[in-house]
């Protein structure tokens, strides 16, 4: 992993000047400054180059390449697998969240995080939302919610289960909502930044689900696990998951019943008490119908 960054007398300054406070005093000749805190050792030598070291070398060694604006050269590796990402790539990212619960809408984000904002971002210690509590993502949603800039849609049971009737596939819904999500983005932006998507279809498969959109962004990339890879996938990752609990919240305020995450044994038998109680049509108002939940409830019902 590349952790050294060959810098101009300009970038030494500034880094110099960031790190003041973590100042620490050395012999070795050939270096120029030193400092150390709990997670990283920055050395700058005097040859100008400057060495991240320790937990966080690498997150380190990104940001300063984002905020210095190098360009890194693609390292030589042997294999395709190993290709090397800049997490805080300055970038557009979208992600979902909702797919895979029974309960509840499906929300998706599009992000995008700056070079500016990535000082924040790192004083709130952000990974994928899936590693990340549900309390803490309400309270890191919050703050997101009101610093980066990013488009928000929620797709609420009724309409998915509408289009769901019409044919439309869930993958083509996703590709529906992340393209429209990047347009408002960018038109927000008003510049067009890279854009990446977390993979949830291969490429070709995506732009086909998009066949009969007027208006549809050409340029993302898409990774997969891009959450884990990409600073702002792992933003919109965290911004979708927040909508998403906010409106699980109130869906399960408003229907009177505790709703639960997911899909399972246990939400099968609180969808067969509601159909049980309150009838399927209810239930259809709350819940994805193209999940077999719905059979599965059914048939404890017999
Ligand atoms: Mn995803």
């Amino acid at each position: 992993m590349k952790t050294v960054l060959k810098c101009s007398e300009e970038e030494i300054k500034r880094i110099v000047s960031f790190y003041r406070d973590y100042y620490k005093e050395t012999n070795n000749q050939t270096v120029l400054f030193m400092a150390s805190t709990e997670f990283v050792t920055v050395t700058i030598y005097r040859t100008n180059k400057v060495q991240f070291q320790g937990k966080d070398a690498v997150e380190e060694y990104n940001m300063w390449v984002t905020m210095l604006g190098h360009q890194v050269k693609p390292e030589t590796t042997t294999s395709v697998q190993q290709k090397h990402h800049n997490y805080n790539e300055v970038a557009i990212g979208s992600d979902e969240v909702g797919t895979g619960d029974f309960f509840g809408p499906i929300t998706v984000c599009a992000a995008y995080v700056g070079s500016e904002d990535i000082a924040f971002l790192k004083t709130l210690g952000i990974n994928d939302s899936k590693k990340l509590s549900d309390e803490y993502i309400l309270q890191i949603g919050e703050q997101l919610k009101n610093t980066m800039r990013f488009s928000l849609l929620t797709l609420h049971n009724e309409k998915f289960n509408q289009l769901f009737q019409q044919g439309f596939n869930m993958n083509k819904m996703k590709a529906y909502l992340h393209n429209q999500a990047i347009i408002h983005l960018v038109n927000k932006l008003g510049f067009q930044p890279k854009v990446i998507i977390d993979q949830f279809a291969e490429k070709g498969l995506y732009y086909r689900y998009l066949k009969d959109e007027q208006n549809v962004f050409r340029d993302a990339e898409f990774y997969t696990k891009a959450e884990d890879k990409f600073l702002c996938v792992a933003v919109a990752s965290i911004l979708a998951r927040y909508a998403f609990l906010k409106h699980f919240d109130q869906l399960s305020d408003s229907c009177g019943y505790p709703l639960l995450k997911g899909a399972g044994a246990k939400v099968d038998e609180l969808a067969s008490q509601i159909i049980k109680e309150k009838g399927e049509a209810f239930l259809q108002q709350i819940a994805k119908i193209n999940f077999r939940t719905v059979d599965k409830a059914k048939e404890l019902l017999k």
